[in-house]
């Protein structure tokens, strides 16, 4: 995907990198993440905000294979969230983690405390995808939107892979006659 200038300081962004910002006479305005926070804090009158730009790293899952996360920090009023996500195509794909704090939190101290999520979510299995099975009796993942089903089924995102929510049916009924329970939790929660 392209790249777009930041309105505010002209630099090129990726487009997981920036923000839509709505002003008061209802016009958008594109804005990389830290010119957006710098422009939140001012608002918000926030002198003790850390406005950093986090360098990606690279983690190895239970199976060997390497995840390279990428982070954004975003101010959102006096709370801060912290993402970290896999990109394709320049956009958030696979695993995404999120932790919230608060705006004079220490970004460091956040960016540990998610990297700790990163690697316990990383150090477990859910599917065996080969033999297209649920390996244990638990799966956990994120609802997404499936583009081949125009939002009328979810595609569910399991140990940082899409499954289709068919596929995800099919494995189901090697566990026909059991009983399950479904729970949904915000993005920021741990499973
Ligand atoms: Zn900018």
């Amino acid at each position: 995907m392209a790249h777009a200038r930041c309105e505010q300081c002209g630099n090129e962004t990726p487009p997981w990198d920036t923000v839509h910002c709505g002003s008061g006479d209802g016009s958008y305005e594109l804005l990389c993440t830290l010119c957006f926070n710098a422009r939140i804090a001012e608002s918000n009158g926030l002198t003790d905000f850390e406005n950093v730009r986090l360098d990606p790293i690279r983690m190895i899952d239970c199976q060997g294979e390497p995840h390279q996360f990428h982070f954004q920090l975003r101010l959102l009023g006096d709370r801060i969230a912290l993402n970290a996500f896999e990109l394709r195509r320049e956009l958030p794909a696979g695993y995404q983690f999120q932790l919230i704090g608060e705006a004079d939190d220490d970004v460091f101290v956040l960016l540990g405390r998610l990297v700790e999520k990163i690697r316990r979510a990383l150090s477990v299995r859910h599917i065996d995808f080969r033999e297209q099975q649920i390996i244990d009796s638990t799966v956990r993942g994120r609802i997404e939107w499936d583009e081949s089903q125009a939002g009328h089924m979810p595609l569910v995102v399991v140990d940082g892979k899409e499954i289709s929510w068919n596929d995800l049916g099919r494995m189901l009924m090697s566990m026909e006659g059991w009983q399950f329970r479904l729970e949904i939790a915000d993005p920021s929660e741990e499973l």
